[in-house]
């Protein structure tokens, strides 16, 4: 539990039901990026607490995976209501610690609450096939038994989202848990935390441990973890993946992305540029469905800029929990100095800044404005790497055809859109395009929670991916049973 409700808040790590205090002397400072306050201090977890989270855990799952699913997801009906009771309260630990908008962390919360939703359908999710007579006599069956020990391991983007892909379908498949939330984010993990143990979750069945590479190092080599969902930026997921496999965990791991968004000539210009507005410069743009690069076609890229620099100009960039901020500050000093560096290599490369977010005025907090490129090329930094800030390139191309060659070159595969009013452009965008979510006149395509969501390429490496049907198949193993009496 949250130790001191002083300003500061020191967190703890949540073990077998317990609030437990990390071993080490030194915590690390948590800050508001809108005012950079520290607002608490989060242990790191060293090996031998993971190790003790990951054997709370085994035991927990001993018992757990004994109670009836229906049971099981009593618990996630209660913890439904009371993310609900507390839903404001959540958002507002977020915006806190992250940055985003209240709204948006408000929607977070609601997207969140719905895999709570889905997952608690788990009694129908989890049933097996079975056909009678498949030789005489002889009858088959299947059935899903839960893996044990399962290890989640999340990004600062979406603290109470992200986490909710994995725990809730996982505990509902009868696993037990480990989450390391992002060390940048820790607060609503705990919070969470207090509420699904409110719930009345045994004890030991979902733990929080805090830290970094360590403590992702030491849950990945554990030989009780049985199975690894990540989510952070490209090269962790790749290592992730990688070392998790190389342990014989079963992994899911989903990296970064840099997302195209095409509009075609004729396409709805308002409702376009209102969708293109709330990807690239939506929660700052640290959104892994965030619209990164604008891609218009033959001769609408002229109507279409002149709107999108009049209405992304009235965008009102302040501290997210204030009610007219429209974009909050970028995470950390650290992210806001990588984001700018990547607007001064976009001028040195020879882009023209249309609009330059770094002239936002020095005050406290790492803000950095909405920035639009023109005369990008495909060839410049700023096309090719996640940003993942509010960072917006544009490549001008002549056809739809062009438009599809760019991001298939693209070695990511997140997500892309496409604006139009031409349904065969549309259709054969969304069939010839290498990318695993694709939105059509929507800004960002994020599968709800009983589709799957992941992208394809360097965006993904693994089979399953996160919640839908595909969650159900990771967090479970499946038996065949061919059963013949005499
Ligand atoms: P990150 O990769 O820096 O960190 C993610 C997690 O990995 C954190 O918990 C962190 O503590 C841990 N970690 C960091 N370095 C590590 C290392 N060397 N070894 C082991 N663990 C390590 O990502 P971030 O900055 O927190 O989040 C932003 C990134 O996440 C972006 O690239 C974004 O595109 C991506 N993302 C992807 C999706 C998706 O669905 N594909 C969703 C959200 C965010």
């Amino acid at each position: 539990m949250i130790a001191s409700k002083s300003a500061i808040q020191e967190l703890s790590f949540f073990v077998n039901g317990k609030w437990e205090k990390g071993r080490a002397e030194a915590l690390h400072p948590v800050r508001n990026p809108a005012s950079e306050e520290v607002i608490a201090e989060v242990p790191y977890a060293a090996a031998p607490e993971v190790d003790h989270a990951v054997r709370c855990a085994h035991e927990a799952f001993l018992k757990w995976r004994e109670v009836p699913v229906v049971d099981r997801v009593q618990v996630l009906y209660r913890y439904k209501t009371l993310l609900e009771k507390h839903h404001e309260e959540v958002a507002r630990i977020l915006t806190r610690e992250n940055g985003k908008t209240l709204d948006d962390a408000k929607a977070s919360v609601r997207r969140a609450i719905q895999m709570v939703e889905v997952a608690s359908g788990m009694p129908s999710l989890m049933m097996g096939d079975s056909l009678h007579d498949v030789a005489k006599d002889i009858d088959c069956h299947t059935i899903r038994q839960p893996l044990g020990v399962c290890a989640g391991i999340s990004p600062f983007n979406f603290p109470v989202m992200v986490p909710m892909w994995m725990y809730p379908f996982a505990i509902a498949c009868g696993n037990s848990f480990v989450l390391k939330p992002s060390e940048k984010v820790p607060m609503t993990a705990v919070r969470t935390a207090e509420l699904l143990h409110e719930a009345g979750l045994p004890a030991g069945v979902y733990n929080v441990v805090h830290g970094g590479k360590e403590a992702v190092d030491a849950l990945m080599a554990h030989p009780l973890v049985k199975a690894v969902s990540f989510v952070g930026s490209t090269p962790v997921a790749k290592y992730v993946y990688e070392t998790a496999a190389r342990h014989g965990k079963r992994v899911q791991a989903l990296g970064g992305a840099k997302n195209h968004l095409i509009v075609t000539p004729g396409a709805n210009l308002e409702k376009t540029v209102e969708a293109i507005i709330g990807s690239a410069f939506g929660a700052a743009g640290e959104r892994c469905l965030a619209g990164s690069v604008l891609v218009p076609v033959g001769d609408v890229a002229g109507p279409l800029l002149e709107l999108l620099i009049e209405r992304t100009k009235a965008i009102k960039v302040g501290d997210g929990i204030e009610p007219d901020s429209g974009m909050g500050p970028l995470v950390t000093e650290d992210h806001c100095r990588r984001v700018t560096g990547y607007i001064e290599k976009g001028v040195a490369e020879g882009a023209v800044a249309l609009l330059d977010g770094r002239r936002i005025g020095a005050g406290k907090g790492y803000f950095v404005g909405p920035t639009i490129f023109d005369n990008v090329t495909p060839e410049m930094t700023i096309a090719r790497e996640e940003i993942f800030g509010p960072v917006l390139s544009v490549i001008r191309v002549k056809s739809v055809d062009e438009a599809i060659e760019l991001v298939n070159r693209c070695p990511f595969g997140n997500t892309t859109s496409i604006f139009t009013n031409d349904g065969a452009a549309a259709r054969r965008y969304a069939h010839r395009i290498e990318v695993g979510m694709v939105g059509v006149n929507i800004g960002v395509a994020a599968p709800m929670a009983f589709f799957p969501f992941a992208g394809w390429k360097a965006s993904f490496f693994g089979d399953l991916h996160a919640h839908g049907k595909d969650a159900i198949a990771f967090y479970t193993e499946q038996k065949v049973i061919m059963t013949r009496w005499f």
